[in-house]
């Protein structure tokens, strides 16, 4: 038995560990690499065709953005997850790849005209996200799921993200026995609306994520709601619109929520009965994600409003589902209003029109709800551009530009240390992943140092044997040679992996008859000597 570190090494995204146990081939996770990428993955171990099963912690593309991909390349295995994630899978993964279809044929339409850029295939299909969630097994949590001989899970709510999850892995050969508890990302301690990350009680081996395993939240939660009604009722006054990017799934409930706060407290007296635009498909596909799931994922605060038959996420004056034409006429009504939008980094999506119609307007408000990556459109904006191109046209940077700082879906150091002193005794050993490069290991070293745990941040290519206790094979960084994601998928990486399918097939066809094989074999020959030249 052994356990494999893939992705999200000495990095933030592109999740994945790979678990071998018996004959059986498993990952935790496959996520995409997002921004800026330090470190080369290792291939998976075995081919995708041979990849049995995947345990899935949430739905945040940096976790799940390649199960799609993981199809395509032969996966046809189960993809275990709590109901909440598949249900925001659905959509999260079916915009990732439309969002991918776009790049590809933007490319190619320019590659037309201009040869220096490349034409791309978009890293996988729309019929392969479909496809993907036809594998999806839907699991409560608090359960203990028999996966096969040898593997048993149980997902637990590590309040990151609606349906986010930790999952122990209970493992078994031979006679010898382990249980291996992965974090997935630990959420933040009173969010609005879900609930606090719960504690697992016993583990030999713990995988845990260390995103901000350097930092900590303001000892005082900031006060939101008060900050918010300020804003909106300023701009306001100056009959102006409030516009938000947001990312669409956790963010936008989160506002939802202080919006309502703000409007049954009649804190904005400027314009009391104000509109509120969620001007973005999948936001409020999201929306309804979460009104589905309350009585799974809520914490009490939201539960009290459920059982008093209030949504803690609606209110009077909320506009959904919002056509194109309806979208771009918000901005041709004058009441003052907010916008929210996505996408949250301001790089793509409706956002990016109720930006061209506010950014000039000294009497609107800019207001950032998100953390904003270098080199996006966002972050030029938070850092004081003076003007901004969208569309191809130069804007000027008029409005008010505000940050709501502080709210966060990650814990803080302190939050980390917290979730792994919930265990009753000491992990053998803790993995440190999920971190930039140096805060992993330096969060692996005040673990070791200051609370006496066994700590290591592998890179990726490390391998553990979970049996004798031992890391047999330790990883090497290699610098990543494109600094960023790019969707690139190239059509003979396809055809290999097809040809890997083939070959897994032929090793589990022990079991055929006799005639089978060799019709099976016929046919393999005919389509070489179709092929061969
Ligand atoms: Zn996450
Ligand atoms: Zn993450």
């Amino acid at each position: 038995m052994k356990l494999c570190f893939i992705g999200a090494d000495h990095e933030v995204t592109g999740s994945c560990h790979y678990l071998e146990v018996g004959d059986k081939h498993i990952l935790v996770d496959y996520g995409m690499e997002q921004g800026r990428i330090s470190f080369e993955h290792v291939p998976l171990p075995v081919s995708e065709a041979e990849i049995d099963y995947v345990f899935l912690t949430h739905a945040h593309i940096d976790h799940s953005g390649n199960l799609p991909l993981l199809y395509a390349r032969g996966f046809r295995g189960k993809i275990f997850m709590t109901r909440p994630t598949a249900d925001l899978c659905s959509i999260m993964l079916r915009d990732c790849a439309h969002i991918q279809m776009q790049e590809a044929e933007w490319r190619s339409r320019k590659g037309k005209r201009n040869k220096d850029i490349k034409q791309i295939e978009p890293l996988y299909s729309m019929e392969d996200a479909d496809n993907t969630l036809r594998h999806i097994v839907a699991c409560d949590y608090g359960t203990k799921i028999d996966i096969c001989e040898g593997v048993t899970i149980r997902f637990t709510d590590i309040g990151h993200l609606l349906g986010s999850a930790s999952i122990e892995v209970w493992v078994s050969e031979k006679g010898a026995e382990k249980k291996i508890v992965f974090s997935g990302d630990i959420g933040n301690n009173d969010q609005p609306l879900i609930k606090d990350p719960a504690f697992t009680s016993t583990a030999d081996y713990v995988v845990m994520e260390s995103t901000y395993g350097d930092r900590y939240h303001a000892s005082e939660k900031p006060d939101y709601v008060g900050e918010l009604a300020e804003i909106l009722n300023r701009t306001f006054a100056r009959g102006g619109n409030v516009v938000i990017p947001s990312f669409a799934v956790g963010r936008t409930q989160e506002m939802l929520y202080f919006l309502r706060t703000i409007k049954k407290d009649g804190l904005v007296t400027a314009v009391s009965d104000f509109p509120v635009y969620v001007d973005s498909p999948m936001a409020v596909e999201a929306t309804e994600v979460f009104g589905e799931h309350a009585r799974e994922c809520y914490d009490e605060e939201a539960m009290a409003l459920i059982n008093q038959h209030i949504n803690p996420i609606s209110f009077p004056g909320l506009n959904l589902a919002i056509t194109t034409e309806e979208s771009r006429a918000i901005n041709e009504d004058e009441t003052p209003k907010v916008i929210i939008s996505a996408s949250g980094m301001c790089e793509a999506g409706r956002i990016r029109h109720h930006l061209k119609h506010n950014l000039w307007r000294p009497e609107s408000t800019i207001l950032f709800v998100g953390y904003q990556s270098i080199g996006t459109t966002g972050r030029a904006i938070v850092e004081g551009a003076d003007e901004v191109k969208l569309f191809g046209e130069v804007v000027d940077v008029e409005a008010e530009i505000c940050k709501l700082t502080g709210l966060s879906g990650h814990a803080d150091k302190a939050g980390l240390i917290r979730w792994l002193q919930g265990f009753s005794d000491k992990p053998r050993k803790v993995f440190v992943v999920h971190g930039e490069d140096g805060v992993c290991s330096s969060f692996a070293k005040c673990l070791d140092e200051e609370y006496g745990y066994n700590s290591y941040a592998p890179y990726s290519g490390t391998e553990f044997d979970i049996i004798s206790g031992q890391i047999i094979k330790e990883g090497v960084p290699v610098t990543a040679v494109k600094k960023t994601t790019k969707v690139v998928s190239d059509v003979f990486t396809r055809l290999r992996a097809a040809g890997a399918r083939l070959t897994a097939i032929i090793a589990r066809s022990e079991g055929m008859t006799n005639k089978d094989k060799a019709k099976f074999a016929d046919q393999i020959l005919a389509l070489c000597d179709k092929w061969e030249d």
